[in-house]
């Protein structure tokens, strides 16, 4: 828990309300509006401005310089899917301080990417990083991998280290899995990621499968729409510092939904609207093809050109 009293105007009866309200620490404070500090006791708007700049200030989450911006990105450094296919319209793999969505419908792979991530974290040979950068971030890195939906599977991972010739049980050793049984306990397992890593954890590889399941059924109807927008905005804000701040590779899954409205172009949609859209670096869907084939489509990325690839899924896992 953060000292609120750090805040600008926050004394500690101010910082009281605020932790009741659930603005435990900055993080949550940065990312929240103007109109919900308001509804605080004592908090005029003038207020709520000078606290949520203070708290996205001590957050990082304020202006960087272009420069500083090229500086932090030297240090990135990439993970391959498994498929060579993939990796390439990628632009050599999945890229740290990045959010990554891979969504699609059920049987599409979006589990079966996240295993094998954490398994090629394990593999030298599948990191695409300088020697300087591997020193530096990737001395024995480790995955967490937040699952909503239960399908996490030990033995899988095991099956996919094997067919690399890793020991299943080292690979095992260096996932740790959280399972969310709702969105606040999701939110709350993404937030203590960065207490792991403050204790010593060098985390690399942050996995949310699925980003959207629970909000989906906890937030039905169309009263409900805003209140899971704001928190799955914050809950993206949160992976996304994760990403910035410790040079993660971060992958969120997401599924589909059909689209009734739609005439003309896709007939489906990723889940989460503009809040995930915006807040995702890379946004790839994912579909089946003939048998154990798959393709992947990247869409909206900041630099690379919409593109597509084919993979498969078999025993050994994700490859060409
Ligand atoms: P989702 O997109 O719903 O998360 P998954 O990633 O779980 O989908 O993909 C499930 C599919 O992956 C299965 O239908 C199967 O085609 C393939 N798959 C899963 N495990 C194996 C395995 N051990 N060997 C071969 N294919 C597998
Ligand atoms: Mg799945």
């Amino acid at each position: 828990m953060d000292d609120l009293t750090q805040l600008p105007g926050v004394g500690p009866s101010t910082a009281e309300k605020l932790k009741e309200a659930g603005y435990t620490d900055f993080m949550k404070i940065a990312t929240a509006t103007i109109g919900e500090l308001t509804e605080i006791d004592g908090i005029s708007e003038k207020a709520a401005v000078k606290i949520i700049e203070a708290a996205r200030e001590l957050c990082n989450l304020g202006f960087k310089s272009g420069s500083e911006i090229l500086n932090q990105r030297k240090y990135i450094w990439k993970l391959s899917t498994g498929s060579k296919n993939l990796d390439e319209i990628l632009g050599g793999g999945l890229e740290s301080q990045s959010v990554t969505e891979f969504a699609g419908m059920y049987g599409s792979g979006k589990t079966q990417i996240a295993h094998q991530a954490c398994v090629n974290l394990q593999c030298p040979e599948r990191i695409l990083a300088d020697d300087s950068i591997r020193d530096e971030f990737l001395n024995e890195p480790k995955a967490v991998y937040i699952d909503t939906e239960g399908t996490f599977r030990p033995e899988r991972i095991i099956q996919m280290a094997e067919a690399l010739g890793l020991d299943g049980k080292d690979v095992l050793n260096n996932i740790l899995v959280a399972r969310a049984y709702n969105s606040d306990m999701q939110m709350l397992y993404a937030e203590n990621v960065e207490k792991l890593i403050r204790d010593g954890l060098n985390i690399k590889l942050v996995i949310v499968d699925s980003l959207t399941s629970t909000f989906r059924t906890e937030y039905t109807g169309r009263g409900k729409l805003a209140e899971r927008q704001q928190k799955l905005g914050r809950h993206m804000a949160t992976l996304n510092k994760l990403a910035d701040l410790y040079n993660c590779v971060v992958i969120v899954t997401n599924q589909v939904a059909a689209r009734p409205d739609a005439i003309f172009g896709a007939s489906e949609q990723a889940i989460g609207g503009h809040i995930v859209g915006h807040a995702a670096t890379f946004r790839i869907f994912l579909r089946k093809a003939k048998g154990d084939k798959r393709v992947a489509k990247l869409y909206d990325s900041p630099h690379l050109p919409d593109a597509e690839a084919m993979f498969r899924i078999t025993e050994k896992g994700i490859h060409d």
